[in-house]
């Protein structure tokens, strides 16, 4: 099933250089929603070759969160942005060692209900008229 869209995240990534309608590439992440949670995910393989389909939320996590997830049985991507186009990777124990989430963009696994980082807000628009909202 190819997934569907969602807006606010894709308005989001756009937000941070990024197109998440890029037709390059096939281990692209796309912006969708969970269809039994509606929380906003991203889905991707999760490497170049023989990749697994990975299912993630977008908000970047902590140390202590991604040690949560895997204390949990959940897997830890790193989310990487090639130009445009934005992958999700899968993170070996070396790279869990040698790659802390302060220094990364580090995605954890969906799981219904168990979020460990908020999703990313689209951007706020200021209305600078002077007429009142009446
Ligand atoms: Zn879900």
């Amino acid at each position: 099933m190819t997934p569907t869209p969602d807006p606010a995240i894709a308005a989001a990534l756009t937000r941070h250089g990024l197109d998440p309608d890029s037709p390059r590439g096939r281990d692209k992440a796309t912006p969708t929603r969970c269809p039994h949670c509606r929380h906003q995910v991203l889905v991707g393989l999760d490497s170049d070759t023989a990749g697994l389909t990975a299912t993630v939320d977008p908000g970047p996590i902590t140390a202590s969160d991604e040690a949560t997830a895997l204390l949990t049985g959940r897997r830890t991507y790193r989310l990487l942005a090639y130009g445009r186009r934005l992958v999700i990777r899968d993170r070996s124990h070396w790279q869990i060692t040698a790659q802390p989430p302060s220094t990364h963009h580090i995605v954890a696994e969906h799981r219904c209900r168990q979020q460990l980082a908020p999703p990313p807000t689209p951007a706020r628009q200021e209305d600078d008229s002077d007429r009142p909202p009446y």
